[in-house]
């Protein structure tokens, strides 16, 4: 029968891969309600606890009075406006770049910057966990696609000695699903000896790594040269909605001439603009924020080893609890919900079969008693899950 939904859907059901979207009806913050209950949640992105600070809110009222709510069309017709132009300045100088372009999502602005750049002819090599948005936009460009081994330089360089053409070595700052750090150096200095250029998207080192959240490229002290392509996303710890490109003059021109995500769409709200410097100001000033969040990292990581959980090699807000199974990992985070606590089970296809897990996350915004709290029911619930084995 064609397009036989009901069939695709009982089948995703059975699997245990049904995804459902929890209804929140509060702001971001520890305590959330959801669903009709106030849960204590650990599974924002939100890492410094800026999605609902009272200036970043007042940044954006005060921006929303003067630009108005809508961007109105895109950058290059009418829709680039001062607080985009302000806020593009301030990142470059974030990120110690000559500039950086502004995107209304980071799923585009990857997709962008990798179409953009490599196309017939050329080669792109991505880390075989990359973000969905990386995969999906090496496959888009044409170029020959082929991904290496998770985090693996010599799996990289035997990819390498086969590329033609342009070639861009793509890899995730911090991994979005396991936590863990691209080994950047090494990366780096596999492309730099065929001549092949590296995107890092730092989506979710920004903010929470290096001395002034400067990510990954701050966290190794690498060199503005080593990683030509720079991307960051706005949407976890600074709080707000978007994502941008910082590299050379070059780059950013060549961007906004041919990269068709960045052309054929209406530029972010001017007042989101607004609150993201105001976010990018206090990202980089308290650094209180990120002295707690590995406070609270350094314990997690020490109570859920008591336990006897099975963590991945994490020195991030990204903690998952490989469980394997889905339905297990299902059953542990609805045991956790019964005790008022909200933690995603995430499960294939978007990580790899057989590695099911909870994707705990912490944030500056939570207490150390919050803590303790996750930690003692994650003890009592544990063994339930752990005897189904
Ligand atoms: N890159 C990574 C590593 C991500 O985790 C995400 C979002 N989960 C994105 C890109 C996409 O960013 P956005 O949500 O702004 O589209």
């Amino acid at each position: 029968m064609p397009f036989d939904l009901a069939a695709r859907l009982a089948e995703r059901h059975a699997a245990h891969l049904y995804r459902q979207r929890p209804l929140l009806d509060s702001p971001q913050g520890p305590l959330v309600q959801v669903d009709g209950r106030q849960l204590l949640a650990f599974c924002s992105n939100d890492y410094l606890g800026l999605a609902n600070h009272p200036e970043v809110i007042r940044a954006m009222q005060q921006g929303a009075e003067k630009w108005g709510v809508g961007g109105g069309a895109s950058h290059l017709v009418i829709g680039h406006s001062t607080p985009h132009h302000e806020l593009e300045e301030a990142l470059a100088d974030f990120t110690g770049r000559p500039r950086a372009l502004l995107f209304s999502t980071g799923y585009m602005a990857n997709l962008a910057a990798v179409t953009a750049l490599v196309g017939q002819g050329d080669t792109v090599l991505e880390d075989r966990i990359n973000h969905a948005s990386l995969l999906d936009a090496g496959l888009l460009s044409g170029a020959r696609f082929s991904r290496y081994l998770h985090n693996d330089a010599v799996s990289l360089s035997n990819r390498l000695r086969k590329a033609e053409g342009n070639t861009l070595v793509v890899t995730d700052g911090v991994f979005s699903m396991d936590g863990d750090l691209a080994d950047l150096p090494a990366l780096c200095a596999e492309a730099r000896l065929k001549d092949a250029w590296v995107m890092v998207d730092d989506a979710h080192g920004f903010g929470p790594l290096g001395a002034t959240g400067g990510g990954i490229v701050e966290h190794f002290g690498l060199g503005v040269d080593e990683v030509q392509v720079l991307v960051g996303t706005l949407g976890k710890a600074f709080g707000t909605a978007g994502a941008f490109v910082a590299g050379s003059e070059a780059l950013i021109e060549t961007l906004i001439q041919f990269a068709r995500p960045y052309i054929y769409t209406t530029s972010q709200p001017p007042a989101v603009a607004c609150a993201t410097l105001k976010s990018l100001e206090l990202l980089r000033s308290e650094g209180w924020r990120r002295e707690h969040l590995n406070k609270l990292i350094a314990r997690f990581r020490q109570g859920a080893a008591e336990i006897g959980l099975n963590l991945m090699d994490s020195p991030t807000p990204i903690q998952p609890i490989l469980i394997g199974d889905s339905e297990r990992a299902l059953k542990l985070s609805a045991l956790l919900k019964e005790r008022g606590l909200l933690v995603g089970a995430i499960r294939p296809p978007t990580v790899p079969a057989g590695s099911a897990r909870l994707r705990v996350t912490l944030s500056a915004a939570h207490s150390e008693a919050q803590l303790e709290h996750l930690i003692e029911a994650l003890a009592e619930c544990w063994p339930q899950v752990a005897g189904d084995a």
